[in-house]
């Protein structure tokens, strides 16, 4: 309570899968004062606006589901993406978050004054509250190459986020540029649709062969029959996943070997081309790079209408690329698989926090937070998925949960009114930042290759321990490691 009669009242921006989760948990906890802010007009952020061919998760589903809404219908192992965002507007129907949410409204500016956050939109909407969550999203903003002539090319040009359904594909010269998880769907979706489909390679990849299995009318009716098989399944996976996860964060573990040697094999055994196995094989250990799971990338690259390039980029050219060997790729589609800005978490929100210190100052050398969720001086501010937090194969709900719980816990002594404000000390945060540095030595992301988990300065901006430590730290705060007042 604030002044013993009222409760704390909360803006979430974003309404994406940890917007809907934050707007749920508050309700549950009996806090009903709350607004989402969301700039799109639909919940489902990461889901809603990757629409491209062969979207899905790389996560198992019945583990890329929240664990209070788990349901038996996923129709395959790693469901497509419509699927998904369909599963985040029911969640978030059922639980009437969309009463709660302003559509249409980006969040500008957040500055602390007063105890209170002052928070404006695009359309000049003024709120004041107590408590933010800035649940925005880590890969949200599209990035672009920077190819000369990308605006001189005649033929269709669009992000894969930015999917323009309107284009036919059938019988079109489709280019892809990347080599990440949404390429390699990509191509496998795409290859049998097209007429000539070319994947511009700067990079190879490993590939970790996954089935893909549906989940039969059977499996679904006996899931609905028995909740704690669907329960086991999830405990299942979740056991799996957890050494995959801990495997990652040191890359001399006998489990990063093993899937080291699944990736080879996968080359080794069906690819049949030496010239073209050659091309695709990476040469970094396997999930240094985010490793890339499939059950078909090799066969659809090997279809005699698909083509790997991996002469450079020279140029983008009004029929098509060019390539640096002088070659002209001839192109009716370009579509650039090539990510997202990383390191842009809510920006280019403007948020001014005590004392008049904006985020663009607090960060001026990189982003950081205190265990991912909390600023020095941005009393009351919370993120979700926030910088340096967990990242590789494995639930981001999961993570979402953990990080939502421990700032419940922050706000305690703000709900009963001892206090008014916390944030995490610059002590705290300069030493947990100073010990993540050092941890990340020992991971597979730092040896030898180039990856968007890397930050400015090639340390990989991202949760260095095991996921067991990162649940554990989320079970209860360090109290020191907090300033309340
Ligand atoms: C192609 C792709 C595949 C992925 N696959 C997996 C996977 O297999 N497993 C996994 O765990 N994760 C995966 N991810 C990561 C995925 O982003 C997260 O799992 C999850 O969806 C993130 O949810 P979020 O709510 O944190 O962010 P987002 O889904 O990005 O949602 C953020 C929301 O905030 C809104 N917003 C942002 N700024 C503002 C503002 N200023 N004002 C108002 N609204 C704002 C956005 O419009 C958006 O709706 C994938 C991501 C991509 C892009």
């Amino acid at each position: 309570m604030v002044d013993d009669d009222r409760e704390l009242r909360f803006a979430i921006i974003g309404a994406g899968m940890a917007g809907i989760l934050s707007a749920i948990k508050l309700k549950e906890a009996g806090l009903t004062d709350v607004t989402v802010y969301e700039k799109a007009d639909r919940v489902g952020g990461t889901w809603r606006e990757n629409t491209y061919p062969g979207l899905s998760c790389d996560v198992p589903s019945h583990l890329y589901s929240y664990s209070f809404a788990p349901t038996p219908d996923w129709s395959h192992r790693f469901s497509p993406g419509d699927e998904i965002q369909q599963y985040f507007e029911r969640v978030a129907r059922e639980h009437d978050v969309e009463q709660q949410t302003r559509f249409g409204a980006a969040v500008t500016r957040c500055r602390f004054e007063d105890g209170m956050w002052h928070i404006e939109t695009e359309g000049g909407h003024r709120d004041v509250v107590d408590v933010v969550i800035a649940a925005t999203g880590v890969l949200h903003h599209p990035k672009l190459p920077e190819f000369d002539g990308l605006d001189d090319f005649e033929g269709a040009l669009f992000h894969s986020a930015r999917w323009d359904h309107d284009v036919p594909l059938e019988g079109a010269r489709v280019g892809i540029v990347g080599t990440g998880s949404t390429a390699v769907q990509m191509v496998s979706a795409l290859v049998d649709r097209v007429d000539k489909l070319s994947l511009f390679q700067r990079t190879a990849q490993w590939i970790m062969p996954q089935d893909n299995p549906p989940y039969s009318e059977d499996e679904k009716s006996e899931f609905r029959a028995n909740p704690e098989q669907l329960a086991e399944l999830r405990a299942n996976l979740t056991r799996v996943f957890d050494t995959f996860a801990n495997a990652i964060v040191d890359a001399d573990s006998p489990e990063m070997k093993m899937i080291a040697g699944m990736c080879r094999e996968n080359l080794e055994n069906n690819v049949r081309d030496p010239e073209l196995r050659e091309a695709l094989r990476p040469d970094y250990q396997a999930a240094c790079k985010r490793l890339i799971i499939s059950p078909d990338f090799y066969e659809a690259i090997q279809r005699p209408n698909a083509a790997l390039v991996t002469g450079a980029i020279e140029r983008v050219e009004a029929a098509g690329v060019r390539t640096r060997d002088g070659r002209l790729h001839e192109l009716d589609v370009l579509v650039l698989a090539t990510g997202f800005k990383t390191d842009a978490f809510m920006r280019p929100m403007t948020v001014i926090g005590r004392n008049g210190e904006s985020l663009a100052q607090a960060w001026a050398a990189r982003p950081s937070a205190y265990m991912s969720v909390s600023i020095p001086g941005f009393p009351n501010f919370f993120m979700l998925n926030g910088p340096n937090g967990p990242v590789g194969n494995f639930s981001l709900i999961e993570v979402a949960e953990l990080q939502f719980g421990y700032i419940m816990q922050l706000l305690e002594p703000l709900r009963s009114g001892e206090r008014r404000e916390v944030s995490a000390t610059r002590g705290a945060m300069e030493q947990h930042e100073a010990a993540r540095v050092q941890a990340v030595e020992k991971t597979v992301w730092v040896t030898g290759c180039r990856s968007w988990y890397l930050d400015d300065r090639g340390i990989p901006a991202t949760w260095p321990w095991s996921f067991d430590r990162f649940r554990s730290e989320m079970q209860s705060p360090h109290s020191a490691a907090f300033e309340y007042r």
